[in-house]
């Protein structure tokens, strides 16, 4: 059973139609990759998917819940996003706490997993820092930090490394796959940049104009993309 069913997902706002009735299956533990160029839909689908846009069309089931109408926190889902989203006045601890707070979760309980997020990132020297006091890569650790936190089913990433430089790209692409071996929780990621596609996929979901255009394995989109656009995108030489 598919971990996260997407199943014929349309998009309108207002009368404009931005996702065309879209499927994706996506394996529990897999991490998989919707790429496409910027205005094609990836973040509405991830955002559908997170509970932060309403759906038009079709269903969004994750597990064995159809969970179109259900408000993001009953989802069971964590979502990273490209500009971090950190509280400002809170320091990193504080930061990776806060939605275990909110949640009323047992004292030791957040302490714990607050702890385990820290050694899993390297986080420790920085507990007590604020946001403002953190390089990019650093940031971008804690709003991975404060998705972890939460144990979810399911991790959302929207361009998480498109703030960074070119070499902390590379560097946080390692880590963000270093650590869905080791907790191997499911993944969707969205880029628009398809080296991270290539990289980081077990499977990649190419989109274009609300639709998609291809799914599969990065080598086989590489072999054998299915018309000229993904030949570009991918940057095959066929
Ligand atoms: P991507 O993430 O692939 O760059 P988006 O999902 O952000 O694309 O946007 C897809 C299309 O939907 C774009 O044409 C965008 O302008 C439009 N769009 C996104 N959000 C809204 C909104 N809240 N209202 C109207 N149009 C929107
Ligand atoms: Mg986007």
């Amino acid at each position: 059973m598919a971990q996260v069913a997407i199943s014929n997902v349309a998009k309108a706002f207002g009368t404009v139609k931005v996702l065309h009735g879209v499927s994706v299956d996506i394996a529990d533990g897999q991490f998989v990759v919707l790429v496409g160029p910027s205005g094609c839909g990836k973040s509405t689908l991830l955002r559908m998917v997170a509970g932060l846009e309403t759906v038009s069309g079709g269903t969004i089931a994750i597990g064995d819940r159809v969970v179109n109408h259900l408000p993001p926190a009953k989802r069971d889902i964590a979502m990273v996003f490209q500009n971090y989203a950190l509280y400002p006045h809170k320091t990193v601890e504080q930061n990776m706490a806060f939605a275990l707070k909110l949640r009323k979760t047992d004292p030791a309980v957040v302490a714990e997993r607050v702890k385990r997020a820290a050694d899993i990132l390297d986080l420790n020297p920085y507990l007590k820092r604020y946001p403002r006091q953190l390089s990019g890569g650093q940031r971008q650790r804690v709003a991975m930090g404060r998705a972890i936190v939460r144990n979810p089913q399911v991790f959302l990433f929207d361009e998480p490394l498109s703030n960074l430089d070119a070499k902390l790209r590379v560097q946080m692409r390692t880590e963000i796959k270093e650590l869905h071996q080791r907790l191997k929780t499911t993944t969707i990621y969205v880029t628009h940049d398809q080296i991270e596609a290539m990289t980081m996929a077990d499977k990649i979901v190419v989109m274009r104009d609300g639709r998609i255009e291809q799914v599969g394995a990065p080598l086989e989109l590489f072999d054998r993309p299915a018309n000229l656009f993904v030949a570009g995108f991918i940057g095959s030489p066929s």
